[in-house]
């Protein structure tokens, strides 16, 4: 089976994007769908975009060891369900997670098998600009997020594969050749 790869690295960096750019390179990509307490934004899908539920919910999976990995992040919690990466782990495509730093150490310790990449801004004022400029969140969300993303971009050293998200079509190669290496590994 293809090693899973986690996409990680601070909000705002360009994560989605990128991934976006990536599954159109690499269709049979499988994305793993995470879970989640926050609000569904404009335009978000209920298990599309994220598996959208109350606090209620999420701390029952928690409490049932239904999650491989979750995490508290401005605000709001995130996780990701066994069951959903044993579903698109089944169809022997690569699948890929796109989580915050303290899930992907968790993820470090529980699947160490898994590749794990670091996305970096060009610069940490860069990264401000866009978290500020994408006007997605709440002045107080965008403050939340710059607080953790400053501390997120100090846990860059902790891993081994960084792609600075200068240029979006070479962020995406390296990434493509990344997915390419850990699906032919096995
Ligand atoms: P957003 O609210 O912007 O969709 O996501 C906020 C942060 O949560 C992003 O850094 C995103 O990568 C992260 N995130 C999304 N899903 C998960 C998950 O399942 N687990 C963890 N630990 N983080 C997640």
């Amino acid at each position: 089976m293809p090693r899973a790869v986690v996409i990680t690295g601070p909000s705002g960096v360009g994560k989605g994007t990128l991934i976006r750019s990536l599954r159109e390179r690499m269709p049979d990509l499988q994305l793993s769908i995470s879970a989640t307490t926050r609000m569904p934004r404009a335009g978000e899908t209920q298990g599309v975009d994220y598996h959208f539920m109350s606090e209620e919910e999420f701390e029952r999976h928690v409490c049932d060891g239904d999650f491989v990995e979750y995490a508290d992040y401005a605000g709001a919690r995130y996780g990701t369900l066994r069951s959903e990466l044993q579903t698109r782990r089944a169809s022997g495509k690569p699948v890929l997670l796109e989580i915050e730093v303290q899930g992907a150490r968790q993820v470090r310790k529980t699947m160490p098998e898994a590749v794990q990449v670091f996305i970096a801004p060009p610069s940490r004022e860069a990264l401000r600009a866009r978290l500020v400029g994408r006007g997605l969140d709440t002045p107080e969300q965008v403050e939340a997020r710059l607080s953790t993303a400053e501390r997120e971009l100090d846990a860059q050293g902790e891993f081994a594969r960084v792609v600075v998200n200068d240029r979006l079509e070479d962020a995406v190669d390296e990434l493509v050749w990344v997915v390419d290496a850990a699906t032919a590994a096995e």
